[in-house]
């Protein structure tokens, strides 16, 4: 071909990006193209921290690209818009962009192939944000998995594709027409979401350095470390995954030179922990595309029947870090001041809101999307439903945290809560994560008193449950 517009979406990197080496193989000329969406202004789930991390990659991007030759144009409008007028623009044959898999970004690229049909322009979408997708994983019975445990073996049984090479210097034969490009915001704050949270770095830079850092030892101990919030025991990679500033397969390439180099049981093991992890991010994009009703209700239908509690002041004390019970509370103020949320207190937070406040997943699933960083639809959807136990894999309804003893077991002395909660700063460390147990002090801190007594809610949990399990 002689022109193809590379559209950049959730990969917004040079390297290992499937679509992109694809159009350089195929295509005189690419074009890379970024669109900020009018969704981005207006979507419902829009947030200031996953904006800002946006804005930061793209400028990575477009860094990255000069090196290379290449000039990133940006337009600003509605991709189904955008793309028929700049591919008749620029006298492109082809669209070329990687997959997406949330359902109403697919009913999207549906109609754009429609939009860019009528003008004869050609739309090829690549698999390239997973390694299995939905329909490449399947039991004996030809249909999608929805326990984890079998996906992830056959997921292990098939051979791991290698990264992508990178996105070549432009060839002085290809052509580039002067092709004007529109101004991103400078800030969030400029399309109406002021940034309060302070973020990582996005860009491609950013995601390669953390992974060198993760794969030169937190790997080998991750088993136990990736549980304990205050360890940095985790990769951090997942607004990088999200925004596809790295590719997958980068990532399970550094893991396999990891694991032929891990000594020891220990070392071995995390390696393997790891490798399920980004797996149960497989598992759950493809339940999203295999199962979309998630989006809009439980995975089992009869728990859309569940008779929630509509306390808004529990819900505003949740949101706020104010339930007392300070493991709940600090990792609120943790999320809201950073934007991101440790994986365990994530379960923590989802399981005080849905067993303790008795408060519907799906209000969680959307404050989330609204602060974290990475959030992910699949992956979010899939851990709320998990935790309030209404959705795909064995979290049975009446597997209930308590959030005391999950906070000894994982932040004994406080650590983490004390980073968080300044005001239980007197309290020893025995007591730091049930204050009320010293009702003097608690008086004298400004921290609150609980809003809910865990074993009193949990009765009403179980029975909430049975009633709509009959
Ligand atoms: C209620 C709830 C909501 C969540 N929402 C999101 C979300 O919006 N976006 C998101 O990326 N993850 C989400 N997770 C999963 C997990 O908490 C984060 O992926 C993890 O905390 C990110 O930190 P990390 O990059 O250091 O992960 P690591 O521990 O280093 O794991 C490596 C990568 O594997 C993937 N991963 C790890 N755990 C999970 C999981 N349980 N489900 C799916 N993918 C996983 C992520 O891409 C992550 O970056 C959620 C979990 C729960 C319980």
């Amino acid at each position: 071909m002689k022109t193809v517009i590379h559209w950049f979406r959730r990969d917004l990197r040079v390297s290992d990006n499937v679509a992109l080496i694809a159009a350089a193989k195929r295509a005189e000329t690419v074009i890379p193209l970024f669109i900020f969406e009018d969704a981005f202004r207006t979507g419902p789930d829009v947030g200031a921290a996953r904006l800002a991390f946006l804005l930061q990659s793209v400028e990575s991007l477009r860094k990255n690209l000069a090196e290379l030759g290449h000039t990133l144009v940006i337009r600003c409008g509605k991709s189904e818009e955008v793309l028929p007028a700049f591919a008749k623009e620029t006298g492109a044959q082809c669209v070329f962009a990687n997959k997406r898999y949330e359902p109403y970004t697919q009913r999207r690229d549906e109609r754009i192939t429609g939009a860019l049909l009528k003008n004869s322009v050609g739309f090829e979408l690549f698999k390239d944000a997973v390694v299995w997708e939905e329909t490449e994983i399947l039991n004996l019975s030809g249909k999608p998995y929805t326990v984890f445990t079998p996906y992830s073996k056959a997921w292990k049984a098939k051979p791991v594709p290698p990264p992508r090479a990178k996105f070549p210097v432009r060839s002085p034969q290809s052509v580039i027409a002067d092709l004007k490009s529109d101004a991103l915001p400078l800030s969030p704050a400029e399309v109406g979401y002021p940034l309060t949270q302070k973020i990582p770095a996005g860009g491609e830079r950013a995601a390669l350095e953390l992974l060198r850092k993760f794969m030169a030892g937190p790997v080998y101990s991750y088993t136990t470390s990736r549980n304990f919030p205050a360890l940095d025991g985790g990769s951090n990679l997942s607004p990088h995954l999200r925004a596809g500033t790295i590719g997958i397969r980068t990532i399970l390439a550094e893991l396999q030179k990891a694991k032929e180099k891990a000594v020891g049981a220990e070392a071995s093991k995390s390696c393997e922990t790891f490798l399920n992890e980004l797996i149960w991010r497989e598992f759950y994009a493809q339940v999203l595309h295999n199962f979309p009703h998630v989006t809009k209700g439980a995975f089992r239908p009869e728990y859309d029947k569940l008779k929630w509690s509509d306390n808004q002041d529990h819900f505003v004390a949740w949101c706020e870090g104010k339930t007392g019970y300070p493991i709940v509370d600090a990792a609120m103020r943790c999320l809201n001041a950073t934007g991101n949320m440790h994986n365990r207190l994530r379960m923590i937070v989802a399981m005080f809101l849905t067993k303790d406040l008795l408060i519907n997943w799906q209000l969680g699933e959307r404050y989330f999307m609204k602060q974290l960083v990475d959030g992910d639809m699949a992956a979010n959807n899939g851990g709320w439903q998990w935790s309030a136990g209404t959705g795909t894999d064995a979290a049975p309804y009446f597997r209930i945290f308590n959030p005391v003893s999950q906070a000894e077991k994982f932040d004994a002395g406080g650590k983490f809560v004390r980073q968080w909660i300044p005001e239980l700063k007197d309290f020893p460390d025995d007591l730091i994560q049930q204050p009320w147990e010293n009702p003097l002090l608690l008086s004298k801190s400004k921290y609150p008193q609980r809003i809910v007594l865990h074993e009193e809610q949990r009765v009403k949990c179980l029975a909430m449950f049975k009633a709509v399990k009959g």
